[in-house]
């Protein structure tokens, strides 16, 4: 069986690890138009802020590990055309030019994503910049020796962290988005609001509710002009989003509105013999029951080993994502999973939200920390739908157990009594999020009394 693997970081790493463990046999080649291989972009801005200080480690496998698993690895390969007719690629070597044509019987679509960049005027300039690969990361740590002032166009988590690492390197920082509150699509008004004050502490100015209608390179730096001011900045980041890398398969295989690669439970394409997944395939988002497309890490390694188990026969089916994630700014851990409440009722679900801040353990131990958290429910099934947690103290693997509660389908009847261990040390005799999914009930009780 021959296989070609399209697109090696995270969704065509797990995907080549897989397949070979599954079918020592097949011939697998990868072709992939960096350098690199399984680049964690998720590092760039602790990179950038200094606290990765080796940014080989944020890499985890190499063309020489999944060579020495069986696979041939093209590196600097650029796949130019997909013959699904055929079952043919052709490939471009850029170190070369030499264009070949190779036969697959199964092909593995990993190709990802890319920033989105609206055509607005002055954007190609050499003082605005993209973050999603390796070579960014470098560009984006030297670039940032020689800028004082850096504008981050887009404030969602990418852009969150960008801000948050050059304001604690001493940057003067700028954080642009269209939106009027930072992070909106993962957090409610109760936390972006602490959020954005804790920018404000650090001196990050805040532009939001703007666009940005242009940008002017200027002999130090660039002007970036909104609808509502003008910015200057030495160098200027663009991170409003991604879009699937996913014209090989224009018209071939059924895909969302913005190209996403639709797939089966198996991650098969609509064409049998082409399987997609990472950041070019749609998820399946368990709060709504239905496809989205959320280009996250999480998704492509799990949506990788999938493409390995099921690229034979189908066996192992896909459960669904929460699109749970987290960050730490300035020392605070913020942590989402599911549907926040805006987002539930902008999909025309019917939720309720309670939210909740209590210390995690008792006052009368030497320290205590305050959580806030949301819980966001459906009133009539009593259905977990979202939540998030954000504090000084970790709560990372709480908001991992809501995301469990969503997959489940459980209620907060059952969130607010479930078996949680209790130690003065860790928590009180009921778990905070015991106590929030009590809220919640509260909150029902008092709407079925009225
Ligand atoms: C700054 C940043 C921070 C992030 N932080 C997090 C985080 O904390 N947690 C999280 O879960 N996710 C995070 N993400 C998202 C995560 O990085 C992506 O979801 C993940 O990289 C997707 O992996 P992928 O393999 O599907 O696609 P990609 O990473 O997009 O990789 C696709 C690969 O395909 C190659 N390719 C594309 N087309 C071709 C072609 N025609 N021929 C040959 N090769 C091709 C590309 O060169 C690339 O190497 C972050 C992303 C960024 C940018």
């Amino acid at each position: 069986m021959k296989v070609v693997v399209i697109g090696c970081t995270h969704a065509g790493t797990f995907a080549t690890q897989q397949i070979l463990a599954e079918n020592p046999d097949a011939q697998v080649t990868v072709y992939e138009r960096n350098d690199v291989i399984s680049f964690l972009s998720c590092g760039i801005a602790l990179y950038l802020g200094g606290q990765v200080k080796d940014p080989q480690g944020l890499f985890y496998s190499s063309p020489d590990a999944l060579s020495k698993l069986g696979a041939t690895i093209k590196m600097r390969h650029d796949v130019t055309n997909i013959d699904n007719q055929a079952h043919t690629i052709t490939v471009e070597d850029l170190d070369t030019h030499e264009t070949t044509t190779e036969a697959y019987d199964k092909l593995v679509m990993t190709t990802g994503s890319w920033p989105v960049i609206p055509p607005i005027p002055g954007i190609d300039s050499d003082k605005v910049l993209l973050c999603k690969n390796w070579a960014h990361a470098q560009a984006l740590f030297e670039k940032a020796a020689s800028s004082k002032r850096i504008a981050v166009i887009g404030a969602g988590y990418i852009g969150a962290e960008l801000a948050e690492a050059y304001s604690l390197k001493g940057h003067d920082v700028t954080l642009i988005d269209a939106q009027d509150r930072v992070m909106p699509k993962y957090y409610d008004q109760a936390f972006t609001d602490k959020i954005e004050q804790d920018y404000v502490d650090h001196g990050v100015k805040l532009a939001l509710s703007q666009k940005v209608a242009s940008f002017d390179t200027t002999a130090t730096g660039v002007t970036i002009t909104t609808d509502k001011e003008t910015i200057e900045a030495d160098l200027a980041i663009l991170c409003i989003g991604f879009k699937p890398n996913t014209d090989l398969l224009k018209g071939k295989v059924d895909m969302a509105d913005n190209g996403a690669i639709i797939t089966n439970d198996y991650m098969q394409s609509s064409d049998p013999d082409i399987f997609a997944a990472g950041d070019s395939a749609a998820v399946h988002y368990n709060p709504t029951g239905k496809n989205a497309y959320i280009p996250l890490a999480t998704n492509a390694v799990r949506q990788g080993i999938l493409v390995g188990k099921n690229l034979v026969k189908p066996t192992t089916r896909y459960m669904g994502t929460q699109s749970s994630s987290g960050l730490a700014l300035y020392g605070t851990s913020i942590c989402s999973t599911g549907l926040t409440y805006d987002a539930a009722k902008a999909q025309g679900i019917n939720a309720e939200q309670v939210i909740v801040e209590d210390n995690y353990r008792p006052e009368f131990m030497p320290t205590t920390l305050p959580v806030l958290m949301s819980l966001v429910f459906n009133p009539d099934t009593k259905e977990i739908l979202g939540g998030a947690l954000m504090s000084k103290y970790d709560i990372s693997q709480s908001a991992n157990l809501l995301s469990v509660c969503i997959q489940n389908k459980n209620t907060i009847d059952d969130l607010a009594m479930v078996d949680m261990l209790f130690q003065p040390n860790f928590d009180r005799p009921f778990n905070y999020l015991n106590i929030l999914a009590q809220a919640a009930q509260a909150k029902v009780a008092k709407e079925t009394v009225k």
